[in-house]
């Protein structure tokens, strides 16, 4: 239920902190801020738990050595402890380690990546030629240039639970939500932070701006105009040898070879596998967004699937589609969004960030309340070169 009532303490200002936007990122600022007694006023233009933005699907991927940069380990690390810790705050199942194979040339830059990261980090990690990833795990069906490395600290995580967990314990800490409140205009004044919204105005004494696609919308930094979303489909098929697909017996996967990038899921509901592409989805306005998944979407994937997999039917039984928004250099955008730091922002998370949304919670909570964070932000400053377009 949406709550109504605005905490007002402080006449001067509505809240401490507003969180606008509570997806994937915001649940978990919203969490984070009320952990620490602040009192913080949570914005969400739809309903919590819509699937309008990228937080949802059932399933997300967490991994922990990681291709994308050796930078993001720290982070995972201490994300791994946070999801664990909202579990034991909402007795809500989150997170599932299942291990999770990476799949690829091992002389490419995806495996390459995962090893170096894996390497600096002492992360676990096990490479495995094909034949001896196929005998382990009799569901894949590898070509001679597909190796894999097998890496223990890999599993599933459950979007939705985990947004709706973050958001009811952040109300039982105090914190306050509004729903269908599209947020129009956050103004740095100096002394406070204004925000304009459709259902009137707000005065708050620090803003935290996690509005996923519609991020260059409200942040006007310096790169945004660079970003551009992507339309994704992601599809669950029906399993032949659903036993095969059980958590305890196969992980997630990532895919990388001739530059197509899919991964997959074990099955959660006994009867399916989800599976997707990563990138080569068409631009969109995240406002026209076109919701019909055609058998232009489905075909690209049901080829990888018949291909690549065992115990796996052809027949799709459910698709969606979900955004990415990605950024001139495929990494995050975390950090202030104003001279002052009194608006900071997360997002673009440039398609891989629901695995880091509770530590990104807790970066943007000091970021909000402490004005600093003692997490490994830098790489992801708005106003790094490789972002803001400098040289
Ligand atoms: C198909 C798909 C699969 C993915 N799989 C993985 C995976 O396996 N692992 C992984 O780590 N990552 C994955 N990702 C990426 C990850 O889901 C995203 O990086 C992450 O969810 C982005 O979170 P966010 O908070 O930025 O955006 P969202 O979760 O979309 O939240 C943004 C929120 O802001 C609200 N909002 C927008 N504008 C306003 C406004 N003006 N006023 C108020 N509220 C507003 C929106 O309604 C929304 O609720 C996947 C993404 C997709 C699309």
């Amino acid at each position: 239920m949406p709550s109504t009532q605005i905490w007002a303490r402080d006449p001067e200002v509505d809240a401490e902190v507003a969180v606008v936007g509570l997806g994937s990122m915001g649940s978990m600022a919203l969490w984070q801020c009320a952990s620490r007694g602040a009192r913080v006023l949570g914005l969400e233009r739809f309903a919590i738990g819509h699937d309008r933005g990228a937080g949802h699907g059932d399933s997300k991927i967490f991994r922990t050595a990681y291709a994308e940069g050796s930078e993001y380990v720290p982070l995972l690390q201490a994300a791994l402890g946070l999801w664990h810790l909202l579990e034991q705050e909402t007795g809500k199942p989150l997170l599932t380690m299942t291990g999770g194979l990476m799949i690829g040339d091992p002389a490419g830059s995806f495996l390459g990546g995962v090893v170096a990261s894996a390497r600096m980090h002492g992360l676990l990690h096990e490479v495995l030629t094909p034949d001896q990833a196929m005998q382990r795990f009799p569901q894949l069906r590898l070509t001679a240039r597909e190796h894999a490395i097998w890496e223990p600290r890999a599993g599933v995580l459950r979007p939705e639970l985990a947004i709706a967990a973050a958001i009811d314990r952040a109300r039982q800490l105090g914190a306050e939500t509004l729903e269908q409140v599209e947020v129009q205009r956050l103004t740095d004044c100096g002394s406070h932070v204004k925000i304009e919204s459709s259902r009137g105005t707000f005065r708050v004494a620090r803003a935290v701006v996690t509005v996923g696609a519609w991020t260059p919308r409200l942040v006007q930094l310096p790169g945004m105009d660079r970003c551009w979303v992507e339309r994704q489909v992601q599809a669950w098929f029906r399993l032949e040898e659903p036993d095969l697909y059980r958590p305890d017996r196969f992980g997630i996967f990532a895919r990388y070879i001739d530059g197509v990038n899919w991964y997959g899921f074990p099955t959660l509901d006994g009867a399916t596998i989800k599976v997707a592409f990563h990138h080569g989805g068409s631009r969109t306005d995240p406002d026209q967004v076109d919701r019909t998944v055609h058998a232009t979407d489905l075909d690209p994937l049901r080829e990888r699937v018949c291909r690549g997999l065992r115990g796996v039917s052809e027949e799709v039984v459910r698709a969606t589609t979900c955004l990415y928004i990605n950024t001139p250099d495929d990494h995050f955008v975390i950090g202030p969004a104003t001279a002052s730091g009194r608006v900071v922002v997360a997002g673009p998370m440039a398609g891989h960030g629901f695995k880091f949304a509770a530590i990104v919670g807790s970066v943007l909570a000091d970021l909000a309340l402490e004005g600093k964070t003692v997490h490994p932000i830098e790489p992801f400053d708005p106003a790094r070169p490789s972002f803001a377009g400098e040289t």
